[in-house]
Formats: C-alpha cells, structure tokens, sequence
C-alpha cells in the first residue's frame, strides 16, 4: 500500500489522527508503534486475576471540553466515576486537594474555623489557589501556608521530580491547588467518566479502519530517517505527511543532548480480599518510597473476586537502562524547553511533518488536552 500519511506512535495522539485522517479524508495511512500493543501510556487489560488495570498508572478521564467528551463517546459508554484522593498524612487519611474538610480534619475546631474564614476573606469561596502562590500570600495564612506546603507537596515533589516545589514550573504544583471548598473530587471538570469498556477497546475501534495499517513492535529509528529535510522511509523518499509524536530527541538520534524525563517504576500486587484502600488513589507524600497507591476496582467499578493495586516509584529516565526506558513526564524547566527549542527548529526546517503529542511537544498534557490538540491539527492543518 501507498501511504499518504506516516504516523510514529500510537497513543492517543496518534490513534485520534489515523482515525480521522482514514475516516474523514479517506486517505491511507502507517501508524509505526514500536510496542507490542496500541494506546500508548493509556493502555489497559485485563491482569491474570481477571481485573482490568493501567500498565502504565492510573488513567482517570475527565475534561471541560465538550468537543473531546462528545468525540470520545462516539467510541465508547461511560462509567460515571468522579475520582478521589486521600493523603496519608501524620496518620490519617485528608482529602487531595487540601480543601476545607482536610483543613477541619488536621487542626483543633477553633484553629480550623479561623483558617477557614481567613483564607475564604482572602480568595473567597470556591476558588482554587496553587501552593507557591499561597505561600507567597504571606501574611496571617502564612502558616497553614507552610504547613500545606511541608505535608503535601514538599516531600511528594522530592519523590517525584527530585526537587523542591519552586525548582519546577509551578504550573506542576499548580494541578493540584488548595480549594475553598467542600468539594473532595480530585477534579472538578464536568465531563468525568472512565470507559465502560477500558481504553484499550477505544483505541481498537479507531484504528479499525481499512485504510489503517498499524505495524507494533517497531521502531520508527529502524525504519525511517531523516536527511536533510526529508522523511525517509526504509531508504525511499516519502512524498507524504509525517507525523510525530514520540520523543522529539530521539527523532535526531540526540544530537543536542538527551531531553530529562522522569520514569517510572510500577509495582502492581494482586491481593485475595475485596478492598485494599477507601478510595481510587492514596498519596504518600512523607512516608515510604512510592508516591501513590491506586486500587483500580474503584477507577473501573468492576465487580470481582480479589483486587490489584499499583504502587508508582518515581526514578530517572534513561533510554539505554531497561526498566528505566519509558519517558513518563516531561520534566518543565528552562534549561529543558531551551533544549527542546533547538529540536523545535530542525522540525520546522523539515517538509511536510508534524510534531504533536506529550513527547514530542514536550509538554505536560492531560489526555483530554492532546485529543483536544490532535482533532485541532486535524482541522487546521491537515483536512484543509
Ligand atoms: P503516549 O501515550 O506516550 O504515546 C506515544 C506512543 O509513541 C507510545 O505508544 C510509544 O511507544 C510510541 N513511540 C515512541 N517512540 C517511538 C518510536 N521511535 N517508534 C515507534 N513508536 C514510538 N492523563 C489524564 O487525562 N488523566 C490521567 O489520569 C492521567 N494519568 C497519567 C498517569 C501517568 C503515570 C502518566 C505518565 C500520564 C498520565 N496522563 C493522564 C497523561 C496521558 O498518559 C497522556 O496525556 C497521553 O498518554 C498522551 O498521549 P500521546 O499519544 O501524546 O503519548
Ligand atoms: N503533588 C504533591 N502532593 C500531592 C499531589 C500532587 O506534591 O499529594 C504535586 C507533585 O509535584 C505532583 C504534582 O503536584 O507531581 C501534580 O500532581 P498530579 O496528581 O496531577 O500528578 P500526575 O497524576 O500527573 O502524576
């Protein structure tokens, strides 16, 4: 087959383009995966217990854009399922995001209610403030600022980034943020939802498509290559579009230096009892190594014998170190996009090709945000 468009990876970035560009347009399309499987980091199956887990950590849907939502369900029912959090902290579980019922449950009655009207006096009711920015608010919250801070976020970042809170973009931190509110949902979006059928069978049905040839377990470094500025594809050149979403270093055989990423390492247990924790996900944010617990017979709602639960260690990236291989995060520091950037620019000097997705745009997305980015690229640069 001839292929109009080259697509390398095939997480939701670039299931959702091979999706609409087959569907849509009608056009053919090669999406190279070089794992054995689709869905990239969204990947679900069924474990050797019967219970359906994330391979690669826990995946909660949730979005305000009612484009993707309504994209999204043309693939898949919905289980209504509005995530919560607990942070094991001093010995007893609070809600995440530090809101007002964590406030009432970690400070006598009296000190609570004064931090509480403080703190609605000075953000009111129902809004959302990120950590740093509450900290450097100062003044009489100064304290429950630093207490916050030291107990949630502090040692949670250490694990997770290997450093402080200010030492990353704040826009980390800041997708957790202090609520004046009663509110115990880990998010607030209103289109939650998991699908009723795992992410794995949504990926399925977007690539079911006879103008769809999916090639797993390989490496797009084996078989394309970039010269001067063109694609080419096992030494031929490719007169169509290319489109990337793995990591951008990789895609220049790091000829900059290696982009940092975080990876992780994932310790899935089956246990023979019916629940493990009260919630979908506990943070541990002071005690022990990993950061978070996540049952996923909360997340999935799936009734079954026994549960299996998944333990993240956060730990260094390294492309040449099994286990250590899977880029998870971005890690958003200056120096990082400013390498990024030089990446950037040898795209842009190339024909035809197209960067997108959370490796190679390098940039912290949601799942909602790169469907939302892909079905955008669709419309304004590809189906015009
Ligand atoms: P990916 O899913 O990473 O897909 C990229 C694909 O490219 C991969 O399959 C990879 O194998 C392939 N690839 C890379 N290089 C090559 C190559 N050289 N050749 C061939 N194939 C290649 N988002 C949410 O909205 N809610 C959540 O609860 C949530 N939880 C998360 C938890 C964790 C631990 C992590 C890491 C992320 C989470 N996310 C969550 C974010 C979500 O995973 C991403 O938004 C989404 O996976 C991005 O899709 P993508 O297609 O850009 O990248
Ligand atoms: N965070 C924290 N303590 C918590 C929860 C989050 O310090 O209990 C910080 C931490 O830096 C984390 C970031 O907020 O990496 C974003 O958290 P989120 O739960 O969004 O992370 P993700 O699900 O993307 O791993």
């Amino acid at each position: 087959m001839k292929y109009d468009f080259i697509i390398v990876g095939a997480g939701f970035a670039g299931c959702v383009l091979a999706e609409r560009i087959a569907n849509d347009m009608g056009k053919k399309v090669l999406v190279i995966e070089k794992r054995k499987h689709w869905g990239g980091n969204c990947y679900d199956m069924i474990d050797s217990h019967g219970i359906l887990i994330h391979n690669y950590g826990p995946h909660i849907f949730h979005t305000i854009k009612k484009n993707v939502w309504n994209y999204l369900t043309g693939f898949t029912e919905w289980y209504y399922y509005q995530h919560k959090v607990l942070g094991y902290i001093d010995g007893q579980y609070v809600p995440i995001p530090f809101n007002l019922n964590s406030l009432h449950q970690s400070f006598p009655k009296n000190t609570a209610q004064e931090l509480e009207e403080k703190l609605v006096k000075k953000f009111g009711m129902g809004n959302k403030i990120p950590i740093l920015q509450l900290k450097d608010a100062g003044g009489e919250l100064k304290f429950l600022a630093d207490y916050i801070y030291e107990k949630v976020f502090l040692n949670y970042t250490m694990k997770q980034w290997d450093c402080k809170p200010n030492e990353i973009d704040e826009s980390v931190t800041g997708r957790v943020p202090v609520h004046i509110s009663r509110d115990d949902r880990y998010f607030q979006d209103i289109y939650q939802g998991m699908p009723s059928n795992g992410y794995s069978n949504i990926f399925e049905k977007m690539l079911s498509h006879d103008n769809i040839h999916l090639l797993l377990n390989t490496n797009a470094s084996d078989i394309i290559e970039i010269r001067d500025r063109d694609v080419y594809m096992m030494g031929e050149k490719f007169g169509g579009v290319f489109i990337y979403t793995g990591p951008i270093d990789h895609l220049f055989k790091y000829k900059y230096g290696k982009l940092p990423y975080r990876s992780l390492k994932l310790d899935f247990e089956y246990l023979p009892q019916q629940q493990y924790q009260p919630v979908g996900t506990v943070n541990y944010p002071n005690d022990y190594d990993f950061t978070r617990i996540t049952e996923f017979k909360h997340l999935t709602g799936q009734k079954v014998e026994g549960t299996t639960i998944l333990k993240e260690y956060s730990q260094p990236y390294d492309p040449e170190i099994k286990g250590r291989d899977i880029p998870y995060y971005i890690i958003s520091k200056p120096e990082n996009l400013e390498l990024y950037k030089k990446y950037k620019n040898e795209v842009d000097r190339l024909n035809k090709t197209i960067l997108v997705g959370r490796l190679a745009e390098y940039k912290y997305y949601n799942m909602d945000d790169i469907i939302a980015r892909s079905l955008e690229i669709f419309e304004n640069d590809i189906e015009k």
